[in-house]
């Protein structure tokens, strides 16, 4: 018995061990690969429902490690925001976004806005204003086409720092939505006091439209909310024809999902804004 107690105490020893050199790894690879140019954005479509157009997207981080592979958001997202890097990394993703923009519009004659997701870190910090003047100045893009996304539950979490900072934003005249929206118990006292101009429902409401009477009554309840609070609704997921055939009978303005277009890199965002959208 002492004996089996000794293993098990050395193995949950390595295990933690190995977890805790894995992720000094993965923080140090994280590190690296903004100099050395390992992030890469992907944009995707969001379609107007009436004219099927592509009216804007949405840049999407991606991460190609040499040895690693493909690292998905969702695995180095929380450490960038745990190290404190996503500040560096926020800011590479706004002004490659926000010179992709400039450049499909002076190259292509492309008119559409793009979407930025931002951590509630880089709201946080106290230049966080001036960064975004900066970067747009940098880049030349009119503000009317850079979008923030926030989730719901961030702000939620934060909000008097997110009605201070999101007022300035638009002060500059940047587009607000909510991200994730109806996951994140929004008061709607709040969301009155917030200067949002669009929002985004998520993904778990669209995903069972078509089979679940409470989710297709909640996507109507947060399409016919966002007119009298005069807001724009985009829903995010959108994955069959089903699915977009009852978003436009609810009179949601835009989707976004795999059944419109996957995220693209950007030169295929051009093809596929030329080619013509059926919906
Ligand atoms: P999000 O902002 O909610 O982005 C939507 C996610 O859903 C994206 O995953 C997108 O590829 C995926 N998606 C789009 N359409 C469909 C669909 O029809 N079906 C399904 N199943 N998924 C769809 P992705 O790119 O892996 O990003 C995951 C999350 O990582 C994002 O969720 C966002 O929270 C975060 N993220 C991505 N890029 C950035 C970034 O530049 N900065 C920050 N702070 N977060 C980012
Ligand atoms: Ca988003
Ligand atoms: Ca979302
Ligand atoms: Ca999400």
């Amino acid at each position: 018995a002492k004996e089996k107690g000794k293993n098990t105490y050395q193995f949950f020893d390595e295990t933690m061990e190995v977890e805790i050199r894995q992720k000094l790894n993965m923080e140090n690879a994280l590190r690296k690969a903004l100099e050395n140019e390992q992030f890469v954005l992907q944009y995707q479509p969001k379609v107007d429902v009436l004219t099927g157009r592509i009216t804007g997207t949405e840049a999407l981080i991606r991460w190609q490690h040499p040895a690693l592979g493909f690292v998905p958001p969702s695995e180095f997202i929380p450490l960038a925001e745990e190290t404190g890097l996503i500040i560096p990394i926020g800011k590479w993703v706004l002004s490659t976004a926000c010179a992709q923009c400039k450049a499909w519009q002076v190259d292509e004659k492309l008119e559409m806005s793009v979407a930025v997701n931002l951590s509630m870190l880089q709201l946080r910090q106290e230049n966080f204003i001036e960064m975004v003047e900066q970067v747009l100045m940098e880049t030349g893009l009119d503000p009317q086409y850079l979008e923030i996304e926030i989730t719901e539950s961030s702000a939620m979490n934060n909000i008097e720092l997110c009605i201070q900072r999101l007022i300035a934003l638009k002060k500059l005249g940047v587009g607000i939505s909510i991200d994730d929206f109806g996951t994140g118990y929004s008061s709607l006292a709040y969301l009155k006091q917030l200067p949002i101009d669009t929002l985004k429902i998520d993904r778990s409401f669209i995903n069972d439209i078509t089979n679940s009477e409470d989710d297709a009554a909640i996507v109507q309840a947060i399409i016919a909310m966002a007119r009298i609070l005069k807001l724009k609704v985009i829903a995010e997921g959108v994955e069959t024809q089903e699915q977009l055939t009852l978003l436009e009978q609810y009179k949601c303005n835009a989707v976004q999902g795999y059944y419109l277009s996957r995220p693209l890199a950007a030169w295929d965002v051009v093809k596929r804004h030329r080619e013509r959208m059926v919906t």
